[in-house]
């Protein structure tokens, strides 16, 4: 609840009682001058195909601490970025951070990273984001961008012509926290995007709500009849996965498959796949 008429930095916060004014001014003005090499970190999340068990994707998300310290959630720091003009400048670490320690490529997954809508309506985005990847040693086939919808509403037309122009380079784009947004299904018939990523807050309730199933079982035909992929986001629990395969979907991400965890055991993970293992519990349940 950030008060009208303050500065665009401070309506930031959401909760502006949490925290005191000078608090927040603090945090705001560290993270404005934060040296992102050293105070950036990179955390992996799986997504899984739940039929074979095995790891498609690891989704690259970006944590900001201090001196040990999680001061903000990404959501709100990456909101400062975009205010304070150092977005470009994040997208560009976390993008080649992720390629340098997380090469999931070698292992036969994809790499997923976060843009925001201020990188998507950048005339310069496909040449940057281009050239980044090709200075490592992924190919432009195993990474996979993900934006949300919204990203796309304040210039639709110049995120398309970016859009073709990140998959004219072999790039994957895959449209996040999909059904939350103002969604238009002629938009999403137009747009060329590969996958489309169920938002969480259908599968929080996806076993108690017929309606969220309803939303789920429509989104997958949806991609089907589009020839898009589709995952769903924010699976916790067994009762979960077991709904949503029961609806269709087969590719899955959240708690339930793993947290985001650093680099090193995300790969580990690539390789032992624990993740396999619980996906694969999970299937003697499915059909009930
Ligand atoms: P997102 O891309 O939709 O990422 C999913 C978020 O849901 C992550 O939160 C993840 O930790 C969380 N999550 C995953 N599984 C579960 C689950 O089972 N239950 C619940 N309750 N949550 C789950 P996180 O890391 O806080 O990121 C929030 C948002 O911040 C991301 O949403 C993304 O939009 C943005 N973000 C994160 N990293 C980056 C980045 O490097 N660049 C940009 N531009 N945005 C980023
Ligand atoms: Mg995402
Ligand atoms: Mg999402
Ligand atoms: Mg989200």
């Amino acid at each position: 609840r950030a008060k009208a008429g303050e500065t665009g930095c401070i309506s930031v916060f959401t909760d502006v009682d949490e925290v005191g004014l000078l608090e927040r001014r603090e945090i705001a003005k560290a993270f404005t001058s934060a040296d992102f090499k050293s105070q950036l970190k990179l955390v992996y999340q799986p997504i899984v195909d739940v039929d074979t068990g095995r790891v498609v994707t690891l989704e690259a998300l970006v944590r900001w601490s201090r001196d040990g310290d999680t001061l903000l959630p990404p959501a709100e720091f990456i909101r400062l970025a975009e205010a304070t003009g150092r977005i470009g400048e994040l997208t560009d670490h976390v993008l080649a951070t992720a390629l340098d320690e997380c090469p999931a490529w070698n292992w036969g997954c994809r790499l997923a990273i976060n843009l925001s809508a201020h990188d998507i309506l950048r005339d310069d985005t496909s040449d940057r984001i281009g050239k980044i990847i090709e200075q490592s040693s992924a190919p432009n086939s195993s990474i996979t961008l993900e934006i949300t919808e919204t990203a796309l509403l304040s210039d639709y037309r110049k995120a398309a012509a970016n859009l073709t122009a990140l998959r004219a380079i072999g790039l994957q784009i895959a449209l996040d926290d999909f059904g939350t947004g103002q969604s238009s299904l002629s938009h999403v018939h137009n747009l060329p995007i590969d996958c489309l990523k169920v938002d969480q807050s259908f599968a929080r309730d996806l076993v108690e709500n017929e309606r969220s199933r309803a939303i789920v079982g429509t989104i997958l035909s949806l991609s089907r009849h589009l020839g898009l992929q589709c995952t769903i986001e924010g699976i916790e629990s067994l009762s979960q996965q077991a709904v949503a395969r029961s609806i269709g979907v087969r590719q899955m991400q959240g708690y339930h498959f793993g947290r985001p965890v650093d680099a090193e055991t995300a790969l580990r993970g690539l390789q032992g796949s624990e993740v396999a293992k619980f996906a694969l519990s999970g299937f003697s349940d499915l059909g009930t």
